[in-house]
């Protein structure tokens, strides 16, 4: 752990953050996340360089365009200091290590997939094709450092597929939940995913029970469930193997 590495981390993270707002925001639009470069969504004003801080920038602004005036959702800077922080937790556990990277570009991919699915209901398949592209390069880069790549093939087989038979059993779930489980199985490997599954479907229940109870949603309301598996995998990466370990210890 060394402070300048670990500030560093924390401006890579909220870049990102603030370029994964474009990409939550734009994608389902079916918007280019490139060009044009960022605009006010009120007034198509074009956004100066200065104005365009993480966090900083908002809190200058007071969060309003400083052309129209139109509010600044809170959401933008709540995502650059989110990725920020889960930037810096996954280099305090693990170091400047080979995983940190993996689990950086995971949490990376979570947060776009995740974000959007709350917000349309939808995962793009350009999002999770991104993510299996990934998922295979690092599993061919683990090749190569001799780290096994077993584990994590039947990791993204195993979690993709085992969603899939839920889809063909219950239709309770979407094809999109079945290609982002396939994306964390390939990051996770084997043993994670496991955690990651039950995870996912214990915070989703309790989640979905809320909702329903509190009046929120009602029985026949389609509740995403790809924040679900987002949360539970970043959840994973931080304590899957201390699950794991005690699950072991228990047999
Ligand atoms: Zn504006």
């Amino acid at each position: 752990m060394n402070i300048v590495m670990g500030i560093y981390i924390v401006i890579l993270g909220l870049l990102l953050g603030s370029f994964f707002n474009v990409c939550i925001y734009r994608i389902p639009r079916g918007e280019s996340i490139v060009f044009p470069g960022s605009h006010c969504t009120n007034c198509n004003n074009k956004i100066k360089g200065y104005d365009l801080i993480p966090v900083i920038s908002y809190i200058f602004l007071k969060g309003k365009c400083r052309y129209c005036g139109e509010k600044i959702s809170l959401r933008y800077p709540a995502v650059e200091l989110i990725t920020a922080a889960i930037f810096y937790l996954i280099y305090l556990k693990y170091g400047l290590m080979f995983l940190t990277v993996k689990y950086i570009v995971l949490a990376s991919l979570l947060i776009v997939i995740g974000m959007i699915d709350l917000d349309t209901t939808d995962v793009y398949f350009s999002t999770t094709i991104t993510g299996v592209i990934f998922g295979i390069g690092f599993i061919i880069a683990s090749y190569f450092f001799n780290l096994g790549i077993g584990e994590f093939i039947i990791g993204g087989i195993a979690a993709g597929g085992f969603i899939a038979v839920i889809i063909l059993i219950t239709r309770g779930m979407g094809w999109g939940d079945a290609e982002i489980c396939l994306v964390c199985g390939l990051f996770l490997g084997f043993k994670l995913s496991i955690v990651m599954l039950f995870l996912s479907f214990i915070i989703g229940g309790i989640v979905g029970i809320g909702l329903i109870l509190s009046k929120i949603k009602n029985r026949k309301d389609y509740i995403p469930f790809g924040p679900f598996i987002a949360v539970s995998s970043l959840l994973t990466i931080f304590l899957g193997e201390y699950i794991v370990n005690y699950y072991m210890a228990m047999f």
